[in-house]
């Protein structure tokens, strides 16, 4: 008899495909993992731009960098630039790197303000090896003995091909089709999903990787979606692929416009381009316009438009049934946090999978924990739009004086007034992270710790000056992005 738990994945898309690669590299001896998709629906096609932790995830489930790279067209990203988010030609970086040298009891932006009070100290960007590579336009994965903490840009589709090509050798079996049926048993447990074909695909646990969609889990599961448009109003996107017209930069660049912002981001040989905003405060055509009008290459596609409700499932694991990817909930696209969520989704699962049993006790705790995390990331995204002295159009002013979660109101009345920052609870965005986008977009704290003037003025001037050279000296042996990428991953086709 087999023993093994039949596990069905709906959808291939970046979520489904990551899905069925690390559930059969990790647990394969103990599942039987099949995946449907259909080409008559295909995927989102977007989402090319990620945050460092994917690193530590590849790792785990055995993905080589170089490989990954040179098949999805890769480059990479040392973080964020933010152009005209605080104020209308102002720009800050949000950097995935660590700002100086914190200590136990205060944080480098505190000495960094008291450096500042006595009349040095540069700019707190001047304190991190990852900003001003970015800046330079340079890259290695390591300097010396320091590791640089990086991410990727890369090709959405190349990447779900890409992980597709590695799945099924492993031995994911894949059924082209569209599930145009869904069968349930008398406990309210998927049994099994029917193709247009007529096939039937019994399992025993079922991953929602359908997208906005939510196949399984809202149209068959009934479980709703909390809609979370009134903190996050964006519900549209454009989205076109341009010619490459430069050596591609290590960072995505994300531009505020009157009513949405854009983003760019640069692949070995071409650029993704696209303009979020809400249907609200911009109409398609005028979103279509801005777009077309602010880009730097010819373009290579048709635009495409995409339509998305912010917001989150009320549960993410309800019955036998998980959902993963943009079925499970979207935060837009600003901090390139959807992978991510995809990846924490299945470490998550992989702890606490369903073996058999009693398994509503893991799916209460499993959906907990997606629900802190998905706050937590939401209000990071708040603070980008909230946090803008712009007053330029009815957009800003909206989400300028909109109110915000309690959370989010009291982590910046802290900051404001005290300078105090800490990470979040989730420990994905780092103090560094809060106190780049929370000084980035304007708020000065009026105390910083005074434990900062414990050194002598000449023995801070000195270390402050000390950890500028340092990074300058690092950024200088650095290669160029492009050269890095030539020698190290260069991509298969273009
Ligand atoms: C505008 C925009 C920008 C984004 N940018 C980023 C970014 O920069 N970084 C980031 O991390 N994320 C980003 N994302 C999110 C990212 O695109 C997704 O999280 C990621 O691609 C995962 O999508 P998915 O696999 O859940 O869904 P999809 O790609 O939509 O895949 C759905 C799959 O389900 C299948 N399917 C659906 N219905 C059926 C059916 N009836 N029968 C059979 N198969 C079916 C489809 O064939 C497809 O294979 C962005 C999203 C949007 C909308």
């Amino acid at each position: 008899m087999d023993s093994k738990t039949k596990v069905v994945i709906a959808g291939g898309g970046t979520a489904g495909w990551l899905t069925a690669y690390s559930l059969i590299t990790r647990l394969g001896n103990l599942l039987d993992i099949t995946l449907v998709e259909s080409d008559q629906i295909g995927t989102v096609g977007v989402g090319e731009a990620t945050i460092p932790t994917m690193r530590s995830f590849h790792h785990l489930i055995g993905i080589d960098e170089q490989e990954f790279m040179s098949a999805t067209q890769a480059t990479f990203k040392l973080g964020i630039q933010f152009d005209n988010w605080g104020q209308q030609n102002e720009s800050y970086f949000h950097s995935f790197g660590e700002i100086g040298q914190r200590s136990w009891m205060a944080e480098f932006h505190e000495f960094w303000m008291e450096a500042k009070a006595q009349g040095f100290g540069g700019s707190l960007e001047d304190y991190c090896l990852e900003l001003k590579a970015a800046k330079a336009n340079k890259f290695a994965t390591q300097v010396g003995k320091k590791s640089v903490n990086f991410a990727y840009h890369l090709d959405a589709t190349a990447y779900a091909a890409y992980l597709r090509t590695k799945s099924e050798p492993a031995g994911v079996k894949r059924k082209e089709g569209l599930i145009e049926a869904v069968r349930k048993d008398q406990t309210g447990n998927i049994s099994s999903v029917t193709l247009a074909n007529g096939d039937e695909i019994l399992g025993d646990v079922f991953i929602d990787c359908t997208g906005f969609r939510g196949l399984l889990i809202g149209e068959h599961l009934d479980v709703g979606y909390e809609d979370w448009s009134h903190f996050l109003a964006a519900d549209s996107a454009i989205a076109v692929q341009t010619e490459a017209v430069e050596a591609p930069i290590p960072y995505t660049r994300s531009t505020a416009h009157p009513a949405g912002w854009q983003w760019k981001i640069p692949l070995q040989g071409r650029v993704g381009n696209g303009i979020v905003y809400s249907s609200k405060f911009l109409s398609d055509d005028d979103a279509r316009s801005t777009l077309m009008a602010n880009l730097s290459g010819q373009p290579l596609t048709e635009p495409r438009q995409l339509r998305f409700k912010t917001g989150r499932r009320e549960k993410v694991w309800h019955k036998n049934c998980i959902a993963i990817g943009l079925s499970s909930g979207f935060l837009e696209p600003l901090e390139s946090t959807s992978i991510h969520l995809v990846t924490t989704a299945l470490l998550r699962l992989m702890k606490m999978f369903p073996f058999g049993g009693n398994s509503a006790l893991l799916a209460e705790q499993y959906n907990r924990e997606a629900q802190l995390e998905a706050e937590t990331i939401r209000d990071f995204i708040i603070l980008h739009y909230h946090l803008t002295q712009r007053d330029d159009s009815p957009f800003w002013d909206h989400y300028r004086t909109m109110a915000i979660p309690d959370s989010l109101a009291h982590r910046m009345a802290l900051f404001r007034e005290n300078g105090y920052a800490w990470p979040d609870d989730v420990s994905l965005f780092r103090v560094d992270s809060w106190v780049q986008v929370m000084m980035g977009q304007g708020i000065t704290p009026q105390q910083h710790h005074q434990g900062s003037r414990m050194l002598p003025t000449e023995g801070l001037k000195q270390q402050m000056q000390v950890l500028r050279q340092m990074i300058d000296n690092a950024v200088s042996q650095l290669p160029e992005h492009d050269e890095f990428i030539k020698k190290y991953c260069p991509a298969q086709q273009l």
